[in-house]
């Protein structure tokens, strides 16, 4: 089969045209890969930043949609040629997490672009019970989105915040997250502050329905976001940026007893708990990884029923994904890249 190796960290992936195609176990299916996403994440793996769980050589991409080629000895209720997206933490499936329906933080798990060939190739094997159906009317490159740029937003937004109707909530960061989190909160009958250090972004931002947009470089931001919420402050705020810059201004735009969910991340970068205010505000600090399965069902929902649009910037060929990969670090992408495969 088909597929962009990375050989060295820093190195540019090769084409490789002779690759094994994987085989699949008795409880796996093989997917013919059709579109795949490129995240920020892989960025950081080619530059050797999630070693020791990537080794080399190594094929990225874990948001992937294809159809089903070939099924296990061992599966039931999947049909080959069936269109699907892959829920890429493959979990252990017995541990307390994965039984109380939080498998997104299981001990076990291995993902395919991690510890796993990934889908910058023709085919990935994986179980069964990773896949989630498409139904009509959802493309392979918008399915590709969904994993990651839709469903963990959703996963911060619904599943952690618990957003509820008539709530306000800040988004800050308008990129490939921040462009699906605004139409999530809409969706969910927020009142949808975005933040961005760009007006182009901020533009989009109001074009996809924000209600009040933000420059996050203002020195009065906060006095501004408290302005548009009765003086109190937002009841949730999302940081899809996860360092100081966006955190240290913020929480202050957050109301009291309000919650902050940390989405961005990156290392070395820590955020400063000072426990004074955290006691006078009763504010909630949430951590977020990724999504849960049933998220993504949810996500591919919402796109069904045409509540969400997947945003895809830009659609690169198998062979393109350097173009692909450079032009997301150089911030010339918005909602998502995407490979056709
Ligand atoms: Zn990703
Ligand atoms: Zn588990």
């Amino acid at each position: 089969m088909r597929a962009m190796v990375l050989r060295e960290f820093n190195t540019p992936l090769i084409l490789d045209g002779e690759m094994k195609t994987p085989r699949p176990g008795p409880c796996d299916v093989l997917i013919r890969v059709k579109a795949c996403g490129i995240c920020r994440t892989d960025l950081k793996i080619s530059k050797g930043l999630y070693k020791p769980e990537v080794t080399l050589p190594h094929v990225l991409g874990h948001e992937f949609s294809g159809v089903v080629e070939q099924i296990g000895s061992d599966v039931r209720g999947v049909e080959i040629g069936q269109p699907a997206v892959a829920y890429f933490y493959i979990t252990c499936g017995k541990c307390r997490y994965c039984l109380s329906g939080e498998e997104n933080v299981c001990s076990e798990m291995t993902r395919p672009g991690f510890e796993q060939f990934g889908g910058f190739a023709e085919y990935v094997a994986m179980p069964a019970a990773s896949l989630v159906p498409l139904g009509e009317g959802i493309s392979f490159e918008q399915a590709a989105v969904l994993p990651d740029a839709v469903a963990v937003p959703y996963h911060a937004i619904s599943r952690l915040g618990k957003l509820e109707r008539g709530e306000s909530i800040l988004i800050v960061g308008v990129g490939g997250l921040g462009v699906h989190a605004i139409q999530i909160a809409k969706v969910l009958g927020a009142q949808v502050i975005a933040a961005d250090v760009d007006e182009g972004r901020l533009e989009i931002a109001r074009g996809l329905g924000a209600d009040q947009v933000v420059n996050a470089r203002d020195t009065d931001r906060v006095d501004r976001i408290r302005s548009l919420t009765e003086g109190y402050g937002v009841d949730m705020c999302v940081d899809l940026v996860g360092t100081p810059i966006s955190y240290n201004w913020a929480l202050d735009a957050t109301r009291k007893g309000g919650r902050y969910v940390v989405v961005g991340y990156a290392a070395n970068q820590p955020l400063a708990v000072d426990t004074v205010p955290f006691h006078l505000n009763e504010w909630k600090l949430i951590g977020c990884r990724g999504s849960t399965k049933q998220d993504l069902i949810d996500a591919v929902d919402l796109t069904r029923r045409g509540l969400i649009k997947p945003i895809i910037d830009k659609v690169y060929q198998l062979e393109q994904a350097n173009e692909g990969m450079q032009d997301l670090e150089a911030g010339k992408i918005l909602g998502r890249g995407v490979l056709q495969i």
